[in-house]
């Protein structure tokens, strides 16, 4: 059996959100039991799991009023665990919508249970029900009889009439923290027998991006690939998806080592198109670009055959590191990356030092001028102040402005995209007319 489906909780002490836990508790050992509970958050985070241990705390027949927890041994939580008990229903909103359901929902309710103290309607997805059938459900939410009980789950309360929300007491199910993530590993470790370092614990944690569901789905990958092996954070590295991303690493400091600022760039656009966890990909940059530092030092032994000076990695280290902790707060993950490659790849012109009048002379490999340059560079500064992300996109652009006529060109269609939000596009207007001194037409275009 599948990890996630061995370990699913069957007692309140087995949900790994506290905050849960703590409310489930007060609620069922408190003297009036709400008829309508409604379960929000994100999925994977045991909301069914909790509304399946409810039902057999309210169906329990060994359970004393002082005890919060439902014994598992009794025939109606064994039914309710096994999903055979007739009085417990679930029903799957986002299947067809709910309207079959509801309608037999509401024609049976007023029947006593068969065999259980209460019928427990437990409703998945509730959000994707049809107003029709919320109008139902919400008839007899209004005038419940006193042997029913519903449990409504969603992950998308925004979705659910205030009417339904109103008549309902609400527990929120909020993204787990590392600490509970690593509770709930460790419960399946104990299980299992299985013995997982500390790092590799708190690596999965943080790939599973807040979900319980998703921790113990890669715990399983990963135990898999190990066999016999112990799991360590290398291991992991290995097995789990990161096999590709090392490759994807060694490339992107190929690339930036020849200053191959497109490749770089489309590299970063394609993890993120194949959904690569931008955090975790570029804690692999950190960590590889520091093994090619040590190898230069002679620190570790091996040589390095990335052609980067020591003063060159440092300042990789400086930008990517940066941009490590704005990814957090970025609407796009991989947009800090991103304007890291663009910024490193012109702090590292200035590095190599391209003489001054040379500059003014000569066109700059790109083919623009240095009157161009200058007023990209000072598009882009003005432009930071407001909006840090577009100044980035802006860096790997080039601009062409002939009269009254401005054309600003970039390589990337989802970079053109960006500039052709109306407004970032009312943005850069008004700054190139404040910059020009005239009404400048603004044309954004995709280089060929
Ligand atoms: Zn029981």
């Amino acid at each position: 059996m599948v990890f996630y489906l061995k370990y699913r909780p069957q007692r309140i002490v087995d949900l790994d959100s506290e905050q849960v836990r703590e409310k489930l508790s007060s609620i069922v050992l408190g003297k009036n039991l709400p008829h309508a509970f409604l379960f929000t958050g994100p999925k994977g985070l045991g909301k069914t799991s909790a509304a399946r241990i409810l039902a057999k705390i309210i169906n329990c027949t060994n359970r004393k009023p002082s005890d919060p927890e439902p014994c598992n041994k009794c025939i109606q939580c064994k039914s309710i665990t096994e999903g055979t008990n007739l009085d417990v229903m679930e029903i799957d909103a986002a299947s067809n919508r709910g309207i079959d359901e509801i309608r037999d929902l509401r024609e049976k309710i007023r029947l006593s249970p068969i065999s259980a103290k209460k019928k427990v309607y437990i409703i998945d997805e509730i959000h994707m029900l049809t107003t029709e059938a919320f109008n139902a459900l919400l008839k007899t939410l209004e005038e419940p009889p006193n042997h029913a009980v519903f449990i409504l789950c969603t992950t998308e309360i925004h979705k659910v009439p205030d009417t339904i929300m109103s008549r309902c007491f609400q527990v929120v199910f909020k993204e787990a923290s590392e600490g509970e993530l690593v509770r709930s590993l460790q419960r399946v470790l104990r299980g299992e027998g299985m013995n997982v370092d500390k790092d590799a614990l708190s690596q999965i944690a943080s790939l599973s991006d807040g979900s319980f569901r998703d921790g113990v789905k890669i715990l399983e990958e990963v135990a898999r690939a190990a066999g016999r092996k112990k799991i360590t954070k290398e291991l992991i590295g290995e097995s789990y998806k990161v096999s590709s991303i090392t490759k994807d690493v060694y490339d992107l400091i190929d690339f930036l080592s020849q200053r191959d600022l497109k490749s770089a760039v489309s590299l970063i656009n394609a993890l993120e198109e194949k959904g690569t966890d931008a955090r975790f990909f570029t804690e692999e940059l950190v960590s590889q670009i520091h093994g090619v530092l040590l190898k230069k030092l002679g620190i570790v032994e091996g040589v390095s055959d990335v052609s980067l000076s020591i003063e060159e990695i440092k300042n990789l280290f400086a930008l990517i590191s940066e941009s490590y902790s704005a990814v957090k707060y970025s609407f796009l993950p991989f947009l800090p990356l991103e304007i890291a490659v663009i910024d490193w790849s012109q702090k590292k012109d200035s590095i190599i030092g391209i003489p001054f009048e040379k500059t003014l002379e000569e066109p700059a490999p790109n083919g623009l001028t240095p009157k161009h340059d200058k007023i990209l560079l000072d598009l882009i500064d003005v432009v930071k102040r407001d909006n840090y992300s577009i100044a980035g996109v802006l860096r790997a652009c080039s601009i062409k402005i002939n009269g009254k006529d401005a054309v600003i060109e970039t390589p990337y269609k989802f970079h053109k995209e960006r500039l052709d939000e109306p407004s970032t596009r009312s943005l850069l207007a008004n700054t190139l007319n404040e910059m020009m001194g005239k009404k400048i037409n603004l044309e954004i275009r995709l280089k060929e």
